[in-house]
């Protein structure tokens, strides 16, 4: 039995769930296309208020990451409009709807996106596993989606056919999202980022911090006054701390040799307590603060 709920996704279960009609299991794809907002809050507020009568099963957005989920995947969703007597929302064992938090032309943090195949589509993955665990195959019945237009399927392909479909293949439906996505099925093909891309500024800002800082970063650095390298300083620095360790392994085993000494002597004094003096010298021993005092370089 695969998960019903996505692994991962915030649950905000929508009472008005729906059996399936059954039959082979899809995905359909949705964009928000919303001119006023792109914020996944607003949307989630939407879906989970006045929206609930056109609720998907997930909500993405593929700027942060964020996914919620509104039916168990054996519900109907109810972001499709009938084709007549197809009721498409119950279409298939599974019909898990997916509306993607994404407008045309936005733009985020400076930078314009025109299709979901431009963005970072952070945590698509994740959501094509779960598709996969309820049996979609990769695939696109009508072909993948190449720009905003209706490209209807037909009923038959809709009825008969296991894969992805956008809104805009859909029967009975006049919506012409979700444009063009990005290669669901192969996995490295979007770029999936940890984060969203940086502004012109952003990006100048940061070649100029670059530029200040590389002299203090490669292996050719070299400090004020100092002539070695910041490598040959490196691997002079550590001929020097082999050989500090050694000394202080010597160290080490002179100081067991003292301890021993001091032990057998203290066996010899009668009414000394031998064990006491060698708790008593060990912890003084423990207490020298060894300093390993290395020259800065200049
Ligand atoms: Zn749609």
């Amino acid at each position: 039995m695969p998960d019903l709920w996505m692994p991962g996704a915030t649950r905000y279960p929508n009472s008005d769930t729906g059996t399936m009609d059954g039959g082979p299991p899809r995905a359909v794809w949705h964009i928000t296309s919303n001119s006023n907002d792109w914020t996944f809050k607003n949307e989630l507020g939407y879906f989970t208020g006045g929206g609930r009568g056109v609720a998907p099963h997930l909500l993405w957005d593929p700027f942060t990451g964020q996914i919620a989920q509104f039916f168990p995947a054996d519900s109907r969703a109810l972001a499709l409009r009938n084709a007549g007597s197809v009721r498409t929302n119950r279409t298939g064992r599974y019909c898990i709807q997916i509306e993607t938090v994404f407008t045309a032309g936005e733009t985020v943090n400076g930078r314009r996106y025109a299709t979901v195949r431009d963005t970072p589509c952070k945590n698509l993955s994740l959501i094509v596993a779960w598709l996969r665990s309820l049996g979609i195959p990769d695939r696109w019945p009508g072909g993948a989606p190449t720009g905003f237009a209706r490209d209807t399927v037909s009923l038959d392909t809709w009825t008969t056919q296991a894969g992805h479909y956008g809104h805009n293949q859909t029967p009975g439906n006049d919506h012409v999202d979700p444009g063009p996505m990005p290669n669901l099925f192969a996995a490295g093909t979007y770029t999936e980022e940890d984060d969203v891309s940086l502004t012109t500024t952003q990006a100048t800002q940061l070649a100029e911090l670059h530029r200040a800082l590389v002299p203090y970063m490669g292996w050719q650095y070299k400090g004020k006054g100092e002539t070695r390298d910041t490598y040959s300083y490196l691997r002079d620095t550590s001929a020097d701390v082999r050989a500090l360790a050694a000394k202080l392994d010597a160290q080490g085993k002179t100081i067991s040799q003292l301890v021993q000494t001091v032990a057998t002597l203290a066996a010899g004094l009668g009414d000394l307590d031998p064990a006491a003096i060698v708790t008593e010298l060990k912890a003084s021993i423990e207490a020298i603060d060894i300093r390993l005092d290395v020259p800065d370089a200049q």
